[in-house]
This record gives C-alpha cells, structure tokens and sequence, in this order.
C-alpha cells in the first residue's frame, strides 16, 4: 500500500562523511521499501512517498555547500514504485545539474533508465546483491530483480562509462559464500570496479521474520544460522575476511570505493 506525504525537508546532512558510502548526504525520496527483503527493516507494507521531493529539493540545494549525497541509504530508490513516479529521476537531474556528485545504492536495474541523466554528472552507483543463487534470491528479495538480472546492470553500466561496484549487502553466512571466488570473478568480468560487504545483522522483529522463511524453505541452512546468532545480533565467530580479500585480489578488484 502507498500513502502519498508532504515533506519539509529532502536532505539529510551526514555529520563528518559517511564511512560505509562515502558521503555527505543523504536522500531518501521514499519511506521504507516495496522490494520486500525479509532481512530489511524498511521492508513493510506502507511505503511513502514524499511526492514534492524535487520542489523541497529546488529550494534546498541553494543553501549547501557541494558535498556528495547519498541516494539509497535507507531504502531502495529504485524500488518498484520509483517506475511510477520518477522522483529519483527527479532529483537525481537536480543533484547533477548543481554539480553535485552522487552515490546511488540499489538492488534494481530500473537504475538503467536514468543513465542519460548520470552522464552529464559525477555519479556512481553501486548494485547489492546478497546471493547469487536465483532460487534463494527468490524467497528472500522477492520483489527485487534476479541476481542475474543485476548482474547485467553492472554490465550495462559499466559499458556505458559508469563507475560501477558492487556491495554484498547483506552478507549472509552460508549463503552469501557458497562460493566467493566464482561471484568476485563474476563481478569483476561484469564491469565492478569495487566491492564493499556487510555481514547480516538480525535485530528486533526481522530475526524473527527471516529465521521464519529461511526456516520454511530452507531449514537446514537455517538451523546453522540460528547457531550462528544465537547470542548475538551478529556472527561473531563466522568471518569469511580473509577468503574475501583472497578472491578481490586475484581478479584485480578493489576493495573499498578507494
Ligand atoms: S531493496 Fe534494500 S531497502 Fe529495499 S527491502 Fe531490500 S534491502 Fe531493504
């Protein structure tokens, strides 16, 4: 469901600069997300859209100073709803047209459609994939575009000059690593020019809800993961670091925006 709401202000301003996404900004034309992540908590049913984001963004981009913004920090703005109502369109042409560069963070490859728009201005954009495996994907992002498909935006990106990387968001022990060596190297022959990760943090009622669907489909791997979590939020002793830098290196990807 989508309620449509007026906001008063569109830019967030990160104090010092954002270490995960280089940034000094931060836009969310959307509130929470239709991509439906069962790991995510801004996966809910009532996504809101702030429908005079590029008006609020006109009047507020007079009084900052250049710095990079951040599109995507807290939910997807390329989520289902954005081929609709074009407002990351919309103040992604605001933001490069006043010169400001801009980190884009997304699952979707509805990212293509504003490619024009990237190459007047400093954008990159990075796609997050947490497997690689089209049947888990399925269960676990079902409304996001198959790993396979994002794998292609890479490409098309990449071909078309974009600077382009690759986050894996979440990192999802047994699953993310079935084989970190093939998707670095996949990623990599795609066009990446980076890689960044983050290991899954299960808090509050989405442990509950992922625990709950990895359970249904894929009881086995959950049954390790519930180990894995059981004390903690995150898994402390489960580190896959070193296979990580391992495979970066031997296909020349960097680690890190750089
Ligand atoms: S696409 Fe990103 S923001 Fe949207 S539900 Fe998935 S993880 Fe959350």
């Amino acid at each position: 469901m989508y309620r449509w709401i007026s906001c008063r202000s569109i830019v967030e301003r990160i104090h010092g600069t954002d270490k995960r996404f280089g940034g000094k900004y931060i836009v969310d034309p959307y509130q929470k997300c239709d991509l439906c992540c069962v790991y995510c908590d801004a996966s809910e049913d009532i996504i809101y859209i702030k429908h005079n984001a590029v008006e609020i963004l006109i009047n507020e981009i007079e009084r900052i100073k250049r710095g990079r913004v951040i599109l995507g920090s807290a939910t997807d703005p390329y989520q289902r709803i954005e081929e609709r109502e074009g407002l990351t369109r919309g103040v992604l042409k605001i933001l490069t047209e006043n010169g400001f560069p801009v980190h884009i963070l997304t699952k979707s490859s509805l990212v293509e459609r504003d490619i024009d728009i990237m190459k007047s201005g400093d954008v990159r954009v990075t796609i997050s994939f947490s497997t690689m495996d089209e049947n888990i994907s399925r269960i676990i992002e079902p409304e996001a575009p198959a790993p396979e498909r994002r794998l292609e935006t890479v490409e098309r990106l990449s071909k078309d000059g974009i600077r382009v990387g690759v986050a894996v968001f979440p990192l999802i022990p047994y699953v993310s690593d079935v084989d970190i060596e093939r998707d670095v190297k996949r990623f990599k022959d795609a066009g990446a020019s980076y890689l960044i990760y983050e290991y899954l943090e299960l808090k509050g009622y989405v442990r509950e809800k992922f625990f709950g669907k990895m359970e249904r489909f894929f009881p086995e791997i959950c049954e390790k993961l519930r180990e894995l979590y059981r004390d903690s939020y995150k898994p402390k002793d489960y580190k896959v670091d070193d296979m990580i830098v391992k495979a970066c290196k031997k296909v020349g990807l960097r680690l890190g925006y750089g």
